[in-house]
Order: C-alpha cells, then sequence, then structure tokens
C-alpha cells in the first residue's frame, strides 16, 4: 500500500482548527511536532495551540513529537543544551499526560550530526530532518528524509508522490505547518489547498499515518 506519513510543526491553531477535521473525515493519522518556547509556558500567543488544545490532539489518537522546548538550531548548541532542550519539551508532554515522545524533528529543518548522537538517549526513535527522500529500512532513523509543502513550495507535493509512485516498501513523509499559519506567512498553506491534497491522497488511495506507526511498521 502506498504510505504517507504526514507531520505537522510548530504547534499552529489551524492544526486543530482547520486540519483535525479534514484528517477525521478521512480518517487520516499524524504527528504533531511541538515546540513552545519558555516564555510560553503559562499561556501561548494568538495564532497558536494553548495547553489543553494540545492535550486534546493527543486525546484524539495523534501523536505528539519533540520539536525541542526553544527551536534553537542544534547544531548551535552544545551537547547539555540540545539535552536540556529536549528534556523540556518532554517535561511539558507529562505535564499534559501525553506518551512518552518517540518522534523527534530538528528544529529549524536540517540534519545536525551532534543532535543525532544526543537525540536516542531520551527514548526518542525516530528524528525527522528536511532532506528530499523517501524513508525506506535503510533509511537512517534519526536522519528520516521529508517534504516540507506551503503555498511557496507547492510543487514539493506533486515531486513526492511521484518519487514515491506505487512503491509499497517506502513512505512518503510530509511536512506542513499552520493551514493556514498565521505566524509564519512564509510556511503558510492555504486551507482550501491542504483541504484539496487530503481529498486527493484520500481518493487516491494512500494510507495516511503518524511517524510513529510508520517507524514500527518497518520494525
Ligand atoms: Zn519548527
Amino acid at each position: 500500500m502506498k504510505t504517507i506519513v504526514l507531520t505537522f510543526d510548530d504547534a499552529s491553531k489551524s492544526h486543530l482548527e482547520v486540519a483535525v477535521p479534514v484528517l477525521k473525515k478521512y480518517g487520516f493519522n499524524a504527528t504533531f511536532f511541538i515546540s513552545l518556547p519558555e516564555v510560553w509556558l503559562n499561556e501561548c500567543p494568538a495564532g497558536y495551540l494553548s495547553h489543553d488544545e494540545i492535550a486534546e490532539l493527543y486525546k484524539m489518537g495523534f501523536e505528539l513529537g519533540n520539536h525541542t522546548m526553544n527551536h534553537h538550531v542544534l547544531t548551535a548548541l552544545d551537547d547539555d543544551g540540545i539535552r536540556r532542550e529536549i528534556s523540556m519539551c518532554n517535561d511539558f508532554f507529562r505535564k499534559i499526560g501525553a506518551p512518552e515522545a518517540v518522534s523527534f524533528a530538528y528544529p529549524g529543518g536540517p540534519y545536525a550530526p551532534n543532535g543525532a548522537k544526543i537525540i536516542p538517549e531520551s527514548g526518542l526513535k525516530y528524528a525527522r530532518t528536511t532532506e528530499h527522500a523517501l524513508w525506506t529500512c535503510e533509511t537512517d532513523p534519526m536522519r528520516i528524509p521529508c517534504y516540507s509543502v506551503c503555498n511557496k513550495q507547492l510543487a514539493n507535493f506533486s515531486e513526492g508522490l511521484e518519487l514515491l509512485g506505487d512503491r509499497d516498501d517506502a513512505a512518503l513523509v510530509l511536512l506542513y505547518h499552520g493551514v493556514p499559519d498565521i505566524a509564519h506567512a512564509h510556511c503558510s498553506t492555504d486551507a482550501e489547498i491542504f483541504a484539496e491534497h487530503m481529498k486527493y491522497l484520500y481518493d487516491n488511495g494512500y494510507k495516511v499515518i503518524s511517524m510513529r506507526e510508520y517507524g514500527e511498521m518497518l520494525k
């Protein structure tokens, strides 16, 4: 079966308000990567999910992934700085009663070799970059590629699907930010376009699952 691993980054309020109803309609799963700057520990600004809304996502059966607390690019941190960023995000998940995270996404996107050494220490098994390729059993689980889709990079949707073709021994990982993204216009995807993409996947028989689910299937 053709498999899409669907991921969302940065806790946009539109993930719950716009994306989730579409995912539910089609029976799709997904991973939501949460980054929550420390200054938001009491209250998140407008445009972002509140703590309760983040909790709502896992209660509905979606996966919450660790995207570090403060979203610093890992290459700019030392080993203890990386440990701190990962553990603060995990502490937040514990606080809201979420299951222990197994999926990670590199803040800012690119692979960070210094991070790849540290990430597995805290039980994280799968780490997503933004390199263009498919996820197969030969992929380094600390370097899972993906295609990032937004209004300005719409071709990535069709290019990723073309690369996947009819293969049933690989998955295409897709990444969306907000649908739309009020805080980051440069990576926003219009709600209508997002809905069209999901309809296309449904109509064409793709299985759409979370990172955790595909990682477990590959074992
Ligand atoms: Zn991010």
